[in-house]
């Protein structure tokens, strides 16, 4: 039994390893149009998906530590209003994208259960071609099949672009990862080593040129004495959950499920969620000697949609009080996060939610 994944994505890469462990066949299809777009983006990994991640690679990943996070305001740019931190653990792990999908790809490309196949995703024929399979997972956002099957979706345009780019500074202990809620939008600062970290700038408004954000983006820098800035990437920015996982025996997956705002840092990691989930029901399946068809699918929207719309949601309405709060000058946030931020309850639900989400 063969099963077909569409995108040779990072999202996919992850998915055929997991598939593999299994002993099962699979197929990948790829798109040469838009294969090997290159990237700087950092993303940033709870440290339990990160186990996970690590737990296929034989260790072989590497990642810059983030002990902690501090959350300031607008109003409050010198004092954090909240801060968040794991006894002997850390917050985050932050890595390249591009060097987490290297070392996934090549994995892939030595297993004599994975095949990458070669095809125009986005023409019609895709259809011919996966008609034999029992099980298709579609985690291509743009092809024929997600354009056909997968755009009923509830949707939010934040009118907001996110820019990322890495920055070199003077070394310093460099263990802290900050988000300051400013009056443009949110401004990450993810560490990468003590020499380099790496910034998501997500700008509410028109469309700028980079040499305004980066002086904006300078106005805000107080941590760290800059010694250069590299190049600009743009992302435009919307809230997207597909109403129906499922179409016949393709399962939706990755993005294409949700899109989320990357405030929270946490777009992929509902991705690893997902796969763990499906992994667990692929197990149950095969564990019963049941085959592995369609009913993956229908198993797996059931068991995560609801939760997959609550936790998109909950990362919305942060985004959306935060703008609010700064509409009347951090009135609500300082009162509020003075007695959050003293509150082990509250901090070790929300370290929870960040490292597990709400599949518990
Ligand atoms: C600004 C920003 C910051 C983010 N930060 C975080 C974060 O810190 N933590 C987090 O968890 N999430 C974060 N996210 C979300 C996260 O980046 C996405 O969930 C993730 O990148 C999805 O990756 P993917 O490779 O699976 O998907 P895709 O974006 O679909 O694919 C990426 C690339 O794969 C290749 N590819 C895809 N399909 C094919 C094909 N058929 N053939 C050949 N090549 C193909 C292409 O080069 C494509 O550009 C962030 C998102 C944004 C916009």
């Amino acid at each position: 039994m063969k099963i077909c994944l569409i995108g040779l994505n990072l999202t996919n890469l992850i998915l055929a390893k997991v598939l593999e462990e299994k002993k099962l066949y699979v197929d990948i299809y790829s798109n040469k149009k838009i294969q090997n777009i290159k990237t700087n983006r950092t993303i940033a990994i709870s440290s339990e998906n990160f186990d996970y991640l690590k737990s296929f690679t034989q260790s072989s990943i590497m990642s810059w530590k983030s002990k902690e996070i501090k959350i300031f305001t607008e109003d409050s740019k010198l004092h954090e209003i909240i801060n968040f931190n794991k006894k002997n653990k850390e917050v985050f792990n932050l890595i390249s994208y591009s060097k987490l999908n290297e070392i996934f790809l090549k994995k892939i490309k030595k297993s004599k259960y994975i095949k990458i196949l070669n095809s125009d995703t986005c023409s019609p024929l895709i259809l011919k071609k996966i008609k034999n399979y029992e099980l298709v997972i579609n985690s291509e956002n743009k092809n024929f099949i997600s354009n056909k099957f997968f755009t009923n979706k509830i949707k939010k345009n934040y009118r907001s672009r996110a820019y990322t780019f890495l920055i070199n500074h003077r070394n310093k202990n460099n263990d802290l990862a900050i988000q300051v809620f400013t009056k443009f939008g949110p401004l990450a600062f993810l560490p990468l080593s003590n020499t380099k970290t790496s910034i998501v700038f997500s700008y509410k408004g028109r469309k700028i040129d980079d040499h305004k954000i980066i002086n904006i983006f300078k106005k805000y820098n107080s941590f760290y004495s800059l010694t250069k800035i590299g190049k600009i990437e743009k992302f435009s920015l919307s809230f997207e959950m597909l109403r129906n996982y499922t179409h016949n025996n393709i399962l939706a997956f990755g993005d294409l499920l949700h899109r989320i705002h990357p405030l929270a840092g946490q777009g992929f990691n509902m991705t690893i969620r997902d796969i763990k989930i499906i992994s667990k029901i692929l197990d149950n399946k095969i564990s019963l000697g049941l085959l592995i068809d369609s009913s993956v699918a229908e198993d797996f929207q059931n068991s995560t949609k609801h939760l997959n719309y609550l936790y998109g949601k909950a990362i919305d309405a942060i985004y959306e009080f935060f703008r609010f709060d700064n509409n009347i000058k951090n009135s609500i946030s300082k009162p509020m996060f003075k007695i959050l931020n003293k509150n082990s309850l509250f901090k070790k639900y929300s370290n929870i939610l960040s490292d597990k989400g709400l599949n518990l």
